[in-house]
C-alpha cells in the first residue's frame, strides 16, 4: 500500500459537514491511505469580508497538497461575491471538470436505465471570463474568447480519459454552425486531436439537437467533450435524466491540482438534520482515489455503496415505497457501506477501475508555426439614435470619413446588414458596427485606424469600440455580417 497522501479537505457550509464526515469515515474504513489538512472556506469566509470565500492559508494547503475534497458551501446572497468555485480553478488551471452521469435502476429510479456517460467540459474560457461591458443605452456585451491551446488541452483529455478508462466513443458538442470562428476553432481542434486516437470512435453534435438527445436517448453518449457554457447545461441535464442530481461526483482537473465535490449545493433546508444524502460527495471521492493512485480503494468504496443501494438501505431523498428497505440518515448510511465494504453488488455491474487510469494523463498542447498576421480593416462600433435610426442617414454621414481609402463598406445591427441596401423591416437598436475596408482589401496600419477613429469623432460619433480586421496567413478571420 502506498504512504499516506495529505490531502486539504473543507467541511463547508449546511449539509457539508455532516456529509463530509460520512464521505472520510468510510475512506478511513475502506483503508485510504490519506491524510487530511483541514481549511475553512465558505459562508463565514465570505462574511469575514474576503471576497474569494478562501483564506489566504486555505490557498497555502492547496498549493502543498495539491488535491482538494470539498464539500458544497453556502455562497450569501447579495453582491461582492466571488464564486470559490470560479476562483479555485482559474488560479489553479483546473482546465478540466469532469461529471460522470451514470444510472442505478431500479434502485434510483430513472427513464433510461442505460445511460453511463462522462461530460468533459472546457472550464476556463467561454463566457465565463467574465468579460462584460454595457456599450450604449440599449445593449452589453459579453465576450466569448476561446483559445486554442484551451480547446486543445480539453479535447486531448477527453481523449486521453476515454483510453483510460475503457471508454469507446468521445462526442464533441458545438453551435458551429452559427459561431463559425470560436465554436469552429474547437471542433477543427476535435477533429485534429481525434486522428490520434483511430481506436476511439468519434462525433459531433450541435449543440441544440445533443442535449435534446442527452435528455431522449442519453445512452448513445460515452464521453462528452464540450465548451465552458454548454458542459454547464447539459451536465444538469444528464444529470437529472439518471436521476441523480443528488448522487454525482464531480472533479474539477488542472496540470497540478484537482479539486473533488458533490455536483449539489449545501443544501440548507435539511442541513443539521442527518437526512443528507453523502453519495455525491462520496462519488467525488472516489474520483480522488483514482487520481492520487489508490483504485483498489475506490473500487472497494464503489461496490460496497452500490451493493447498500441494493440492498434497500436508501436515505430520505431516494427512498421508494416497495423498493427501499430502510429510510437511513446520513451516518447510519454511512455505517451500511462500511459494513459492505469488501462485498460487491449483485444485479448492478460492479466496477473495476483499470489500475493504468491513475497514471498521470500527460496533456500536451501543439505547437504551431506562426501564421502571417495582417490588418486589412477596422470595424467601429458607435452608439447612435438619431434621425429616426435610418441606417441610410448614418451611412450617409460615415462614408465622409475616409483614411487613405479605409472607406465604410458596410453597417450592421446587431449582426444583420442595414447599409447599404437593408430592409426597412429590420429592427434597430442604438448600436451599430460599421465594417472600414480599403477597396481592395489591402494592408492597412494602426496610424490609419487612428485616423480614421478621429475622423469618426470629429463627425461627432461615440464610438464605443473597435474590432480589427485581419487575415491569417491570406485567410479571413473574421465573420461576414448576415446579408454581406
Ligand atoms: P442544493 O443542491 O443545495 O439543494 C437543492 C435541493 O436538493 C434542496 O431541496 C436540497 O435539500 C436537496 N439536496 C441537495 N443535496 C442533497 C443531498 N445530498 N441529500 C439530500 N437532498 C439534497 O441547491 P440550492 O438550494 O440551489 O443551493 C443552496 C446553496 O448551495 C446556495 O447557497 C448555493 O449557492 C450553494 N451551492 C453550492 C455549490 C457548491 O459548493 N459546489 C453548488 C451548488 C449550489
Amino acid at each position: 500500500m502506498s504512504s499516506k497522501r495529505k490531502i486539504t479537505v473543507a467541511y463547508g457550509d449546511g449539509i457539508g459537514p455532516e456529509i463530509m464526515k460520512a464521505t472520510l469515515n468510510i475512506l478511513e474504513a475502506a483503508g485510504a491511505q490519506i491524510e487530511t489538512d483541514v481549511i475553512e472556506i465558505g459562508e463565514q469566509v465570505y462574511l469575514k469580508g474576503i471576497s474569494s470565500g478562501m483564506e489566504p492559508s486555505a490557498f497555502e494547503s492547496l498549493k502543498e497538497t495539491k488535491i482538494f475534497l470539498k464539500a458544497p458551501i453556502t455562497t450569501p446572497q447579495g453582491g461582492g461575491f466571488k464564486s470559490l468555485n470560479v476562483t479555485t480553478r482559474t488560479s489553479f488551471g483546473l482546465f478540466a471538470n469532469v461529471r460522470p452521469c451514470k444510472a442505478y435502476s431500479p434502485y434510483i429510479k430513472t427513464h433510461y436505465p442505460k445511460t453511463d456517460l462522462v461530460i468533459i467540459r472546457e472550464n476556463e474560457e467561454d463566457l465565463y471570463s467574465g468579460i462584460e461591458h454595457r456599450q450604449t443605452q440599449e445593449v452589453v456585451q459579453s465576450l466569448k474568447l476561446i483559445s486554442r491551446p484551451g480547446s486543445e488541452k480539453i479535447i486531448r483529455y477527453a481523449f486521453e480519459y476515454a483510453k483510460k478508462y475503457g471508454r469507446k466513443k468521445v462526442t464533441c458538442m458545438t453551435k458551429d454552425n452559427i459561431m463559425k470562428l470560436a465554436d469552429g476553432l474547437f471542433h477543427k481542434t476535435f477533429n485534429e486531436v481525434a486522428k490520434e486516437y483511430p481506436d476511439i470512435e468519434t462525433d459531433h453534435k450541435i449543440i441544440d439537437i445533443g442535449s435534446a438527445l442527452i435528455a431522449e436517448r442519453p445512452e448513445m453518449f460515452d464521453v462528452i467533450v464540450t465548451l465552458n457554457l454548454y458542459g454547464d447545461i447539459i451536465s444538469d441535464i444528464a444529470a437529472q435524466v439518471t436521476g441523480s442530481v443528488g448522487l454525482g461526483g464531480s472533479a474539477n482537473v488542472g496540470e497540478e491540482v484537482a479539486m473533488f465535490e458533490a455536483i449539489h449545493g449545501s443544501a440548507p433546508d435539511i442541513a443539521g438534520k442527518d437526512m443528507a444524502n453523502p453519495s455525491g460527495l462520496l462519488n467525488g471521492a472516489i474520483m480522488m482515489l483514482v487520481h492520487i493512485g489508490q483504485p483498489d480503494v475506490a473500487e472497494k468504496i464503489a461496490n460496497a455503496w452500490m451493493r447498500t443501494l441494493e440492498d434497500g438501505i436508501h436515505t430520505g431523498d431516494i427512498y421508494q415505497e416497495g423498493l427501499s428497505s430502510k429510510k437511513a440518515g446520513t451516518q447510519e448510511f454511512a455505517q451500511a457501506i462500511i459494513d459492505r465494504l469488501g462485498q460487491k453488488p449483485q444485479n448492478m455491474a460492479e466496477v473495476a477501475f483499470d489500475k493504468s487510469a491513475t497514471e498521470p494523463m500527460n496533456i500536451k498542447v501543439t505547437k504551431k508555426d506562426k501564421a502571417k498576421k495582417e490588418l486589412i480593416g477596422v470595424d467601429v462600433f458607435v452608439e447612435w439614435d438619431e434621425e429616426g435610426r435610418d441606417p441610410n442617414a448614418l451611412g450617409d454621414k460615415l462614408r465622409k470619413a475616409d483614411a487613405d481609402g479605409l472607406k465604410l463598406q458596410l453597417i450592421t445591427n446587431r449582426g444583420v446588414k442595414v447599409y447599404p441596401g437593408g430592409m426597412k423591416e429590420t429592427f434597430c437598436t442604438d448600436h451599430w458596427r460599421c465594417r472600414f475596408l480599403t477597396s481592395n482589401q489591402d494592408a492597412v496600419t494602426h496610424t490609419q485606424i487612428l485616423d480614421l477613429l478621429k475622423q469618426v469623432e470629429g463627425l461627432g460619433f461615440d464610438f464605443i469600440k473597435t474590432e480589427n480586421l485581419y487575415t491569417f496567413d491570406g485567410e479571413r478571420a473574421y465573420s461576414l455580417s448576415q446579408g454581406e
